[in-house]
């Protein structure tokens, strides 16, 4: 879990480093094949990507904007006619939680766990204290679809592979 002021240094949204959508090539690749033409947005079923710097799109995981986050559905790839999201993985997006989590302040909450299709969080019993989520990487899919229901935003989606093109959100 990161403290507060760590978790808001890496968490929040950079205009430098955006989330493209998922299968987006490499970034350097991306922007020259990418047309800026938003069919990948307007395909989206959950609204989670949008225009951003330069028209070109990206996936905004800021909580309240898209609940449901991605479902890799496909539609976005599918509509990619330019050929810009035809990477062979979606991305290395992982959920992070910050300690505004309840259970730092020794009060219950499970709500980011039931959130979870993939199960990818779980509570190990904590001595002494309310059990916090811990959160299964390889189970992960960087969905963003726990952010939603957290009382208390702790919840940001981060890139664990900083060399490739995808940011924070
Ligand atoms: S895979 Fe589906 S839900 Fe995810 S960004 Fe693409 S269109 Fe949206
Ligand atoms: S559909 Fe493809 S070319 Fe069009 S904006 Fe989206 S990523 Fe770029
Ligand atoms: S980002 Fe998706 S897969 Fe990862 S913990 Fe949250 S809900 Fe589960």
């Amino acid at each position: 879990m990161l403290s507060r002021r760590a978790f808001l240094g890496v968490a929040r949204p950079s205009r430098g480093n955006p989330v493209r959508p998922p299968w987006a090539l490499a970034e350097s690749v991306f922007v020259d094949a990418c047309t800026r033409c938003s069919a990948c947005i307007e395909a989206c079923p959950t609204g989670l990507l949008l225009r951003g710097d330069g028209g070109y799109p990206e996936a905004d995981f800021t909580p309240g904007h898209a609940p449901d986050g991605c479902t890799f559905c496909g539609d976005c790839r599918t509509a990619c006619t330019p050929g810009a999201l035809k990477a062979d993985q979606s991305w290395s997006l992982k959920a992070v939680f910050s300690d505004d989590c309840l259970a730092e302040q020794k009060v219950v909450c499970r709500t980011c766990g039931e959130s979870c299709e993939a199960r990818a969080i779980h509570f190990p019993p904590r001595l002494g204290g309310v059990a916090g989520p811990q959160l299964d990487a390889l189970a992960c899919t960087g969905c963003g679809a726990c952010l939603a229901d957290c009382p208390t935003r702790a919840i940001r989606i981060l890139s664990m592979n900083t060399t490739a093109n995808r940011g924070v959100a």
